[in-house]
């Protein structure tokens, strides 16, 4: 057995469409901060644009690149400068759609994944990121297969109805 390297362990290949280098632009910051809705109870930065199958926020990286970054990432590096290689950000507030910089913290990648939100804690969870009560008349739980494991995911019936009219009105306003 050799002893182990004291070199810095690479990140692995998988996550390096999330840990690419964002370049900010006022731009990006402009089409970031136009889809971003403030909740003032948990004072979470919603985003109210595209997310991708894992509920994260994603926006294009703009210019010729039509390549996507995930938006808490992005916003992070505007307000707070650039992630150190290999980190991860995790969700201080828990909603995974929050840009808020104040509510991320740059973590490694193994305690990320030790401070996910347990089966048990994402069942207690009674309310969504706007702090609607998530009762039966308001829940929609999804199962999907990821990575080979069965997965649940809970979604406010009332945000899904917001969103889907926001949308539908920013689409207007653009038409118009
Ligand atoms: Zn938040
Ligand atoms: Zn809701």
């Amino acid at each position: 057995m050799r002893p182990a390297s004291r070199s810095p362990q690479q990140p692995s290949r998988s996550t390096s469409t999330t840990t690419r280098p964002i370049e900010v632009t006022p731009d990006l910051e402009r089409r970031l901060m136009a889809k971003v809705s403030p909740e003032p109870t948990s004072g979470c930065w919603l985003w109210t644009g595209s997310v991708n199958t894992s509920g994260y926020g994603q926006i294009g990286r703009g210019g010729k690149d039509g390549s996507l970054v995930l938006v808490h990432r992005a916003s992070y590096e505007i307000h707070r400068g650039p992630i150190p290689k290999g980190m991860v950000l995790d969700h201080l507030c828990r909603c995974r759609t929050c840009v808020n910089p104040a509510h991320l913290e740059v973590v490694t990648n193994r305690e990320n994944i030790r401070r996910g939100v347990s089966p048990i804690a994402k069942h207690m969870a009674d309310t969504c990121c706007r702090g609607h009560q998530l009762d039966e008349a308001n829940l929609r739980v999804e199962l999907k297969w990821k990575k080979g494991m069965l997965r649940e995911s809970r979604h406010c019936l009332r945000c899904e109805r917001d969103n889907r009219a926001a949308r539908a009105a920013r689409r207007t306003q653009e038409a118009a």
